[in-house]
């Protein structure tokens, strides 16, 4: 699934290969995919104009367009925005080059399933810009509306880092997944980023130091940069290491797996060893239980996590 990694790929080959080529027809026939717009009208808003700047916020993008017949004088058209999904991928087409940037899984091979693709610009030099989806769980439309996202995993500054993750009780992990508070971050390099920094996926926020957040940061940052660098998230230290059975490539142990904000997760279970909760105020005297046999603490705190 293309992550934060595989969408600025995508963004930069489109920023690289298909700004200022002119428009001449498009293809908006996937209703499901261009959806709310009718067949025809993303065509009749783009053909004339040239593509002039492309942008990404977490994994949606958008691409400024040009005044009609690409003169830059005239009114700006609208935004052409662009999302990946589940198994998006962008490729533009030059003469006999072509590019691709997104979902991994079929790098490096051309032509694809004609049958894959959902939306494509062409150009008047017989170049193309395609979303190739599977899946079809990509998403094109006019002026986005990127206003709920919050700031880009890879633009956020330290302390804006910081307040954004450290409020509430929620599972740190669950809180890298909200698109609200950082956009960007999907399951894989959250797992890779936590692993990275040596914490529990399930600890919850208000049990961070200063010192951890500091440290999830920059994981995160190295995490994203790495992956945009080598082709993706699925490309990070720990990502082949979640498995039944696997060890930590960094330490040797046992890697554990349960479900932590909704998604299936992964951590080393000697340096990512799940912690209690962070006491609000001091406990109340309990009555002794004996009776009741103990939970392993581990296996308690993971629980509790992935539920909230
Ligand atoms: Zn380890």
């Amino acid at each position: 699934m293309p992550e934060l990694p595989e969408v600025e790929r995508a963004r930069r080959l489109i920023a690289d290969e298909a700004l200022h080529r002119r428009i001449v027809d498009v293809n908006d026939n996937d209703t499901f995919v261009a959806r709310p717009h009718a067949p025809g009208q993303i065509k009749a808003a783009l053909v004339g104009r040239e593509l002039t700047a492309a942008h990404r916020r977490g994994k949606t993008m958008w691409l400024d367009t040009s005044g009609p017949d690409g003169l830059p004088e005239s009114e700006p058209g609208p935004e052409l925005g662009i999302h990946l999904g589940m198994s998006g991928s962008i490729i533009v087409i030059t003469g006999d080059e072509w590019g691709e940037g997104g979902e991994p899984h079929w790098q490096g091979t051309w032509p694809r399933n004609p049958r894959w693709e959902r939306f494509a610009l062409e150009f008047a030099d017989g170049g193309r810009l395609v979303l190739s989806d599977p899946r079809r769980l990509g998403r094109v439309r006019l002026n986005p509306d990127v206003g709920a996202l919050g700031p880009d995993a890879l633009e956020v500054s330290g302390e804006q880092f910081r307040d954004l993750i450290m409020k509430g009780r929620i599972a740190v992990k669950a809180r890298l997944l909200d698109q609200s508070k950082i956009s960007g971050v999907g399951n894989l390099l959250a797992d890779e980023a936590l692993w990275q920094a040596k914490l529990s996926p399930s600890a919850p926020v208000d049990t961070l130091t200063r010192a951890e957040v500091d440290r999830l940061y920059a994981a995160l940052r190295a995490t994203l940069e790495a992956a945009i660098a080598s082709g993706g998230a699925h490309t990070g230290d720990v990502i082949s290491a979640r498995h039944e059975g696997a060890r930590c490539p960094r330490c040797g142990a046992e890697m554990r797996h349960s479900v932590v904000g909704g998604r299936s997760t992964w951590w080393c279970s000697r340096e990512q060893a799940p912690r209690r909760p962070a006491r609000r105020r001091p406990a109340a005297p309990q009555a002794k239980t004996p009776k009741t046999p103990k939970t392993p603490k581990t296996r308690q705190t993971a629980k509790t996590a992935g539920r909230s």
